[in-house]
């Protein structure tokens, strides 16, 4: 069958606010030119079909939308924008590409360098993010940056390649928790970033040695997860004020989901099998239990994704899921597998809060300045 799409985009559009409150989820199909083997068409009632060898066979999921024949410029506005724009405002932010390896998850997160117009969500964030810094001139605000990969329940902090050399001994990164501040990387290196450019330059590096860390170890870089971080402190102006608003945007390329077979694998293939099966099996564990709204029993820590993502599904985070999946119908056992993911996790509830601290030096000098005015009325 040759049949081709007919009524591309989107299904039932939710509320595009950065204060959902369920967990977002976009499926984008990415494009093809192989029309042999039927397509996967997306329908206006919400139905994806697969139109292989004539026969129609119909499944319905529940979605935000579906981003077929889009630029990346549309993705990134439906998809990513509202969630910057929360992170700004101090909102916690998570967005994450999930699907089979080649489906286009990396190609949604960074893009692709071939022309500026398939830049990806992480470097038009950044751009958002830097334009957002100029414009709130009433706000003095920070951005660090960080960029971690989990490969076979290892850490390794992507803009310090220096790490693991014989120079320096390894630093031990753990995935720690503390109250008042959440879940964070201890180890993990923090770069300040002050414009656009600088934060792409990390960006890239970052991107460079994921490359050539894979390269070294012989393997392909999509049997890792990354999680690229956006740290963004924003204090008032008025420097009497001691409140200030912290917000993590994390930007999440996860290894490709595909289940791989252990039979007539061995050695390193065998193992990063294992491993990729098992963090993607405790994560859907874990979104199948946040579906269920048991967050206190959800076990996190069972692998270092889920423990290092355990803020960022759902719970005080605006987070969004792209479902990466392939046009052609022969991919359709793969997507299938990912919609389901995709639709669990819509039933997440999301309940993200302003993340406001007080800058204790500051409070001090506010109730010492208090103290000496009351001192002066007392006196008159
Ligand atoms: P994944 O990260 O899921 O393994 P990639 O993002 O690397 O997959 O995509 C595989 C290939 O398909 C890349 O060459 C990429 O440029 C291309 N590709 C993916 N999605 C799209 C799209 N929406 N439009 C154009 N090319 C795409
Ligand atoms: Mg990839």
């Amino acid at each position: 069958c040759s049949k081709t799409s007919t009524v591309p985009r989107c299904v039932s559009d939710g509320a595009d606010t950065a204060q959902r409150r369920e967990v977002s989820v976009f499926v984008r199909i990415r494009p093809t030119a192989n029309f042999a083997h039927g397509l996967i068409e997306c329908l206006p009632d919400g139905k994806l079909q697969d139109s292989k060898k004539g026969q129609l066979s119909s499944w319905s999921f529940r979605l935000e939308g579906v981003l077929q024949d889009v630029s990346q410029e549309e993705v990134y506005a439906r998809v990513c924008q509202p969630v910057v724009q929360g992170a700004l405002d101090g909102y916690n932010g998570t967005v994450m590409c999930f699907g089979q390896t080649g489906a286009g998850k990396t190609y949604t997160m960074t893009g692709s360098t071939e022309s500026y117009k398939q830049r990806g969500i992480i470097p038009r964030a950044l751009q958002e993010v830097f334009r957002e810094v100029e414009k709130r001139t009433e706000h003095s605000i920070s951005v660090h940056l960080s960029y971690l990969e989990i490969y076979n329940e290892t850490l390794v902090d992507l803009l310090s390649p220096l790490q693991d050399s014989p120079q320096r001994p390894p630093r031990g990164m753990v995935v720690m928790e503390e109250p008042g501040r959440g879940v964070f990387i201890r180890d993990l290196s923090l770069h300040p970033v002050h414009s656009e450019e600088a934060a792409l330059s990390l960006l890239f590096e970052g991107e460079m040695n994921r490359i050539i860390g894979s390269h070294a170890m012989n393997r392909n870089s999509s049997r890792s997860h990354c999680i690229f971080t956006l740290h963004i402190e924003s204090r008032s102006q008025i420097l009497s004020d001691a409140k200030y608003i912290a917000s993590k945007l994390n930007l999440v390329d996860l290894a490709g989901s595909e289940r791989l077979g252990k039979t007539g694998s061995e050695g390193q293939i065998l193992k990063e099998a294992t491993y990729i099966n098992k963090s993607l099996s405790f994560l859907e564990q874990a979104i199948l239990a946040l579906a269920d709204h048991r967050r206190d029993h959800v076990p996190f820590r069972q692998t270092k994704l889920t423990h290092a993502l355990k803020d960022s599904l759902g719970g005080n985070c605006n987070t969004v899921l792209v479902a990466n999946v392939y046009g052609e119908a022969a991919h359709i056992e793969e997507t299938l597998s990912t919609l389901r993911f995709a639709s669990r996790m819509k039933c997440v509830r999301s309940d993200p809060a302003v993340n406001e601290h007080i800058d204790p030096a500051l409070q001090i000098r506010k109730l010492q300045k208090e103290v000496q005015m009351l001192k002066e009325e007392l006196s008159i």
